[in-house]
């Protein structure tokens, strides 16, 4: 950090007088580590240190953004035990619409929309923070414009001040009040609104399209499966799975592999996705972050393994079988089979309309008694800097 530049804990303060709530994240060491007590891992019930594209960024504290306050008191608190911590600023709260270009050529794009003087967060890409017009929805528009690298953000959070993973300092440049954000960037938030309800009635409506689950079907969805109590059981990270007499696998890798080729089935083939769910499962611990070969291989290794997912083809039947594990060296996992997936009750032959995955679900739903109420699940917020 430059010499003169303010400590954090004054800057949270300065936010914390605009209005603009705000909360610790995680910070670089000089060797540009994780420096931040880091995620909580269950199975080892400890903290592991977040992974390169989170440093600097991720909340470490529990609840995140949502715990993010303007209380002098809380804020001096958390500064006083973590004096280096990076500053995130809630953005829903704080009523701050910030625009956020992502390379040279958004930036351009943006300023040749009209960039109006605002205090601007400097970093490896600059952010411009607006104030939110009345009537402004809550949203996060991301990858928008013609340059397609445009973010629009009035939710989430900000990373606002601190030092970036690489060493450089991210501050806020004129630490004033923001100025009312430009009517295009509102036009953003209020299209990708348009957008979502659009593709949300298509996905309750239109036979032969398939929907993806939301990350909270998934789990309901399998856990309520004729593998359900299985699947449970690797989701909550049963040690018992690998450990003591006679347990169905040999290894807890093995268990890591059989709970992604659930996941990949029921979530489907996007690594990204599988990665995220396996995060939040019972069995993630320091080998899953720390080893980016470990995880390319076990989803790998699920993908090539699921040739048909819940709902792409209803007549078929997804064999698992025996497979190895990313260890290989002939490690064998019997995975269950998903045969019959998700019920026995499930009606044999192709239901009408090609893949009507939305509908099988409802049906699934009934069949076990879930709610049918579709609340918004959407995925976990991401920073506004990268
Ligand atoms: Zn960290």
């Amino acid at each position: 950090m430059i010499l003169g530049s303010p400590r954090p804990l004054d800057v949270a303060l300065r936010c914390a007088q605009f209005g603009w709530p705000v909360f610790p994240l995680c910070w670089p060491n000089e060797a540009g580590e994780c420096a931040c007590p880091g995620q909580w891992d269950v199975t080892r019930s400890a903290y592991v240190p977040h992974q390169e594209r989170d440093i600097g960024k991720v909340p470490f504290m529990g609840g995140g953004h949502k715990r993010a306050t303007a209380d002098e008191d809380q804020i001096r608190h958390w500064w006083r035990r973590w004096p280096h911590a990076n500053v995130g600023i809630a953005l829903a709260p704080s009523g701050l619409l910030v625009v956020d270009p992502d390379s040279p050529a958004a930036t351009a794009e943006a300023e040749a929309l009209g960039l109006r003087p605002t205090p601007i967060r400097r970093s490896r890409s600059d952010a411009y923070l607006y104030a939110k017009p009345h009537g402004c929805p809550l949203e996060r528009a991301i990858h928008k414009g013609t340059s397609g690298q445009i973010d629009v953000l009035t939710d989430g959070y900000l990373v606002a001040h601190g030092r970036h993973l690489s060493g450089a300092d991210v501050f806020i440049e004129r630490l004033s009040d923001p100025h009312p954000a430009p009517e295009w960037a509102v036009d953003i938030l209020r299209q990708q609104v348009e957008e979502r309800a659009a593709k949300r009635s298509a996905a309750r409506g239109t036979p032969g399209e398939p929907t993806d689950l939301e990350d909270r079907e998934v789990l309901e969805l399998a856990g309520a499966s004729r593998v359900g109590d299985r699947f449970k059981r690797l989701w909550e990270g049963d040690t018992t799975l690998w450990l003591g007499e006679g347990p169905p696998y040999s290894s807890q890798s093995e268990a890591d592999q059989a709970l992604m080729n659930y996941l990949c089935f029921f979530a489907g083939r996007d690594a990204e996705r599988l990665d995220r769910l396996f995060r939040s499962s019972g069995l993630m611990r320091v080998k899953w972050a720390s080893s980016a070969s470990y995880r390319a291989a076990t989803i790998g290794m699920a993908i090539k393994a699921t040739p048909v997912c819940f709902g792409e083809d209803d007549r078929s039947v997804p064999r698992m079988g025996s497979i190895r594990t990313a260890q290989g060296a002939g490690s064998v996992v019997e995975t269950d089979k998903i045969a019959a997936h998700a019920a026995g009750n499930r009606p044999r032959g192709r239901l009408k309309g090609g893949g009507p995955r939305r509908r099988s679900i409802e049906r699934l739903r009934r069949a076990f008694g879930l709610t049918t109420g579709r609340r918004d699940a959407r995925p976990a917020q991401r920073y506004g800097d990268d």
